[in-house]
């Protein structure tokens, strides 16, 4: 495993951390998000993203309960706050209440003293930046919160967080949007303002939730117990990645293989290295059903992918790149 610097800060990530949305506490049973755990860990994954509002709260205790009696200096915790954790009109958003009680509940359930890197999960208009920004400036000081994380907000709102974080000391170092082969929304701006400020991509969906696997053919049935097929993760899917369950896309996709015979890699890797050759990207975040893909998707790291490679993937995703 490489272990890649989180945008300006100290602090260093495995450039392909382990996510557990739709899988822990709902997709998989414990069991096997347990083993999934361990075949990251054994890999050399140390980062290990989650979220509050994952699976109704249960993604953080089944992750908590994996990692238990790990040496915490050796993992990188992270989660997130800001999606309806209850139902009660403060159990959301990032109002000083709500954040104070969302990171002591997360605490809780990871089992952990501190959060490595503490995310707000989307941008909230109804509270003010300095409310947001001054709760995760005494959340740092506190020492439960070590380093600060933005989720899929817009160039302009980084740019004015990033001067507030700088007033108030607040360790904002990392940016967590969705990026892969298909989905480059972040390289017209995001990715600027951010290096820039200092703040490294933590790049979520780097293989479009399984789309990229190449396992999605053309005029087929969706293949049994995938994300797609699934209860747990079919309305996720059809809302983020259903776009691209179209034959075009996935005989594209289906060509894309030639390129990663030619480059000793599975289309999984491929689809991992390519984020990860951004060197903007610090970690690409990989989610798992089963621990045999952590094992075949960790093979990325470290690989190069040369100029005429990268060149004739977007000769063949031509016109079907979202950017
Ligand atoms: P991926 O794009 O890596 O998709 C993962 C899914 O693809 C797996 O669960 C599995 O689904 C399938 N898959 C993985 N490897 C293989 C393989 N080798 N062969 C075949 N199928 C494979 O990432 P996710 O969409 O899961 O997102 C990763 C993480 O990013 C999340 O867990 C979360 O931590 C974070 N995230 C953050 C968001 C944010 O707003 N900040 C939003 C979304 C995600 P299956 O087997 O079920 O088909």
């Amino acid at each position: 495993m490489i272990y890649r610097k989180l945008g300006s800060s100290g602090l260093k990530v495995s450039e392909i951390a382990l996510g557990n949305w739709i899988t822990h506490g709902a997709q998989v049973n414990n069991e096997t998000a347990y083993a999934c755990v361990h075949a990251a860990l054994d890999a050399g994954i140390t980062t290990f993203d989650t979220a509050d509002a994952y699976s109704e709260t249960r993604a953080e205790t089944v992750l908590g309960q994996a990692l238990k009696g790990m040496r915490r200096e050796s993992i990188e915790l992270c989660t997130k706050v800001y999606h309806p954790t209850g139902t009660g009109h403060n159990d959301r958003g990032l109002s000083r209440k709500h954040i104070m009680e969302a990171c002591h509940a997360s605490l809780n359930r990871l089992q952990t003293d501190y959060i490595d890197v503490y995310y707000a999960h989307r941008f909230d208009s109804t509270v003010s930046l300095e409310e947001t920004f001054l709760a995760f400036s005494d959340l740092v000081r506190q020492g439960k919160i070590l380093y600060v994380g933005i989720s899929e907000w817009t160039a302009d709102q980084i740019a004015k967080g990033a001067a507030l974080a700088r007033e108030l000391r607040v360790p904002l170092v990392a940016s967590q949007p969705q990026y892969s082969m298909l989905w480059r929304v972040i390289e017209s701006e995001v990715i600027h303002v951010c290096e820039r400020e200092g703040i490294g991509q933590v790049v979520w969906s780097p293989l479009a939730q399984g789309i990229l696997s190449g396992k999605y053919a053309p005029n087929k049935p969706l293949p049994q117990g995938s994300r797609a097929s699934t209860s747990a993760g079919a309305p996720f899917f059809e809302r983020l990645a259903g776009q691209w369950l179209r034959t075009e896309v996935l005989l594209a996709v289906s060509k894309l293989s030639s390129i990663a015979h030619e480059a000793g890699l599975t289309l999984p890797q491929l689809a991992i290295a390519w984020v990860l050759q951004n060197p903007q990207v610090s970690s690409a975040i990989i989610g798992a059903s089963k621990p045999e893909q952590v094992q075949e998707n960790v093979k990325a790291a470290g690989t190069r992918l040369d100029s005429e490679m990268m060149k004739q993937i977007d000769t063949i995703l031509d016109g079907l790149v979202e950017r």
